[in-house]
C-alpha cells in the first residue's frame, strides 16, 4: 500500500491521540483539565565566555539575574568550536560559579597519616605550603650536574598546572617554578 508522508503523519497523530485518551481515561484524569504550564526558559543577562579547563576554548553563555547570580552556564550554539555542546568537565562549568554552596572556601589540611581533612586558616596554610617548599628544594638541590655543568636545578618537587588557571596565572606559576629551579613542569591537559 502506498503511503504518503501526509497520511503517515495524520496516522501517527491520530494513534497518539489515541493513546492519550485512554490513558486519561484508565487514569480517570479529567480531559479538560487545565494545562499547567511550565517556563522552560529563565530570563537574565547573557554573557558570552569560554571554558577556562582547556585549550579547546569551548564557548558557552553565562546567566545572571538582576542581582548578578548565575542562574545558568550552557554551551553556546553559535561558537564555531563547540556549537553549544560541551563535555562532562565543560557541563559542571556552573560548579565554579561563587554560590555553589560546596564550594570549598577555606583550606583543608591532612596531616601525615590521617584520614580527616581539617579546615586550617589561609596564614598557616600559606606558611606550611611555603616550609615545605623551601625544606624540598634545599634538601636536594643541584648545584651541578654529574658533568661539573652548572644547573641550579631541583628534582625532588613537581608543579602540575590545572586547566582551570587563566593565562597570566599560568604565566605566573611557570615563573615561580623556574625561579625555584624545577624542571617538571606540566599541566594535566597534556597529561
Ligand atoms: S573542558 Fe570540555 S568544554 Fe571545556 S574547553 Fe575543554 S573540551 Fe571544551
Amino acid at each position: 500500500m502506498e503511503l504518503s508522508r501526509r497520511d503517515f503523519l495524520k496516522g501517527s497523530a491520530a494513534g497518539i491521540g489515541g493513546v492519550f485518551l485512554f490513558d486519561a481515561l484508565a487514569g480517570g484524569v479529567a480531559l479538560a483539565a487545565p494545562i499547567k504550564k511550565i517556563q522552560l526558559t529563565r530570563q537574565g543577562k547573557e554573557t558570552p565566555t569560554i571554558c577556562p579547563y582547556d585549550a579547546s576554548g569551548c564557548g558557552f553563555i553565562v546567566m545572571a539575574d538582576a542581582k548578578g547570580k548565575v542562574i545558568n552556564i550552557e554551551g553556546d550554539p553559535d561558537h564555531p568550536i563547540n556549537r553549544g555542546a560541551a563535555c562532562a568537565k565543560g557541563a559542571s562549568l556552573r560548579q565554579l560559579s561563587a554560590d555553589n554552596p560546596w564550594r570549598l572556601t577555606r583550606p583543608l589540611y591532612r596531616a601525615p597519616g590521617a584520614a580527616d581533612w581539617q579546615p586550617v586558616e589561609w596564614g598557616w596554610a600559606l606558611d606550611k605550603i611555603a616550609r615545605n617548599i623551601k625544606d624540598t628544594r634545599d634538601a636536594a638541590f643541584l648545584p651541578r650536574d654529574k658533568d661539573g655543568n652548572i644547573v641550579n636545578r631541583t628534582e625532588s618537587i613537581a608543579c602540575l598546572g590545572g586547566s582551570a588557571l587563566d593565562n597570566e596565572e599560568c604565566y605566573l606559576l611557570v615563573k615561580m617554578a623556574r625561579a625555584l629551579g624545577l624542571v617538571y613542569i606540566e599541566h594535566h591537559a597534556r597529561i
